[in-house]
């Protein structure tokens, strides 16, 4: 177990947690005791239509919610997150309801308020990815290795550490076949980048959604990336690439959601980063995992400046703003 010496601020939830669910834009059906019931406001994101009788519910002591329907569940804070807003802006909104975090650092909001402490060796128990399972995958078991890449022999997963920029362990990914899980649930993957540990300052930083991608690039030797796992890019993830590099080449997912978030990055961080695109227009691949070496050095060499790239998803490729010098 972990010995570290913690804080002893606590996270508490502000009592007037009815208004600032309103203010986010919630609807709420009156209730009284520990749980406050209301709408989910994710659910027609999720399953498509709204939620006719309210089946979501936060409790009032953890700040911890969950739908009863469709799955959708966190804690108080990533809620406020997925109202649009980032970490810090969320920690900011919730303080103005009398949420005391002064003390707080990152590091201990992830223990304490998402990932409880999860023992530093937990990856312990996993085995070394077989190499037949690596070749599969046209992975090289050295650099599997290298990244911290586990296998759950019994179940047949592949274990991926999601570390805080710190070197903390904050949970892992499972992967296999038809199965995805974070563990645990709540773990805060935005503050943590796949690859971060190897990145080597002042090289271009290639930028990914999928971990295993990382290890593919690597494999065949193009270095320096990291993965956000998944579509989204946090402010975080950001400014932690910006600590290495000025210069970003963008290698998310060849699918809508891909090249909404290449584009919003682009829109956002053009005056921070050089920024560029790889190619996707010598195949139809969801993203370099699927591509051969050679598509792969193509969809390098062929990268374009962000500002002048067709993202090509919708057919919406929109020239702004100025050339960087
Ligand atoms: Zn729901």
């Amino acid at each position: 177990m972990m010995t570290k010496t913690t804080k002893t601020s606590r996270v508490i939830i502000p009592s007037d947690l009815e208004e600032l669910l309103e203010d986010l834009g919630m609807s709420l059906y009156p209730s009284t005791g520990d749980e406050i019931r209301g709408w989910c406001p994710r659910h027609e994101k999720r399953v498509g239509y709204n939620q006719g009788t309210p089946h979501w519910y936060i409790n009032r002591e953890t700040g911890l919610f969950q739908c009863w329907s469709c799955g959708y569940r966190g804690h108080l804070l990533t809620l406020v997150q997925d109202f649009g807003k980032n970490i810090w802006e969320a920690l900011r909104f919730v303080r103005q309801y009398g949420l005391d975090i002064s003390n707080l650092e990152v590091n201990d909001y992830e223990r304490k308020v998402i990932i409880k402490e999860i023992p530093q060796n937990s990856l312990d128990k996993f085995e070394k990815v077989p190499e037949s399972i690596c070749k599969k995958r046209k992975l090289h078991t050295a650099v599997v290795d290298d990244y911290g890449i586990r296998w759950d022999k019994k179940n047949l997963y592949w274990i991926i550490p999601i570390k805080s920029f710190s070197g903390e362990l904050l949970g892992w990914q499972e992967k296999g076949k038809n199965w995805f899980s974070n563990q645990p649930q709540f773990v805060l993957k935005s503050l943590s980048l796949f690859g971060f540990h190897n990145l080597i300052k002042g090289d271009p930083v290639i930028l990914l959604e999928s971990p295993l991608d990382v290890v593919r690039l690597a494999s065949i030797g193009i270095g320096n990336a990291v993965a956000s796992y998944g579509a989204s890019v946090s402010e975080e993830q950001i400014r932690a690439i910006s600590s290495f590099s000025d210069e970003i080449i963008l290698a998310l997912d060849n699918d809508e959601a891909g090249w909404n978030e290449a584009r919003r990055i682009r829109d956002r961080y053009l005056r921070q980063f050089r920024l560029y695109v790889i190619s996707y227009n010598h195949t139809k691949v969801k993203d370099v995992g699927d591509m051969s070496d050679n598509e792969i050095f193509w969809a390098f060499d062929k990268m374009e400046p962000a500002l002048i790239a067709q993202m090509r998803k919708n057919g919406t490729s929109v020239i702004r703003g100025t050339r960087r010098p």
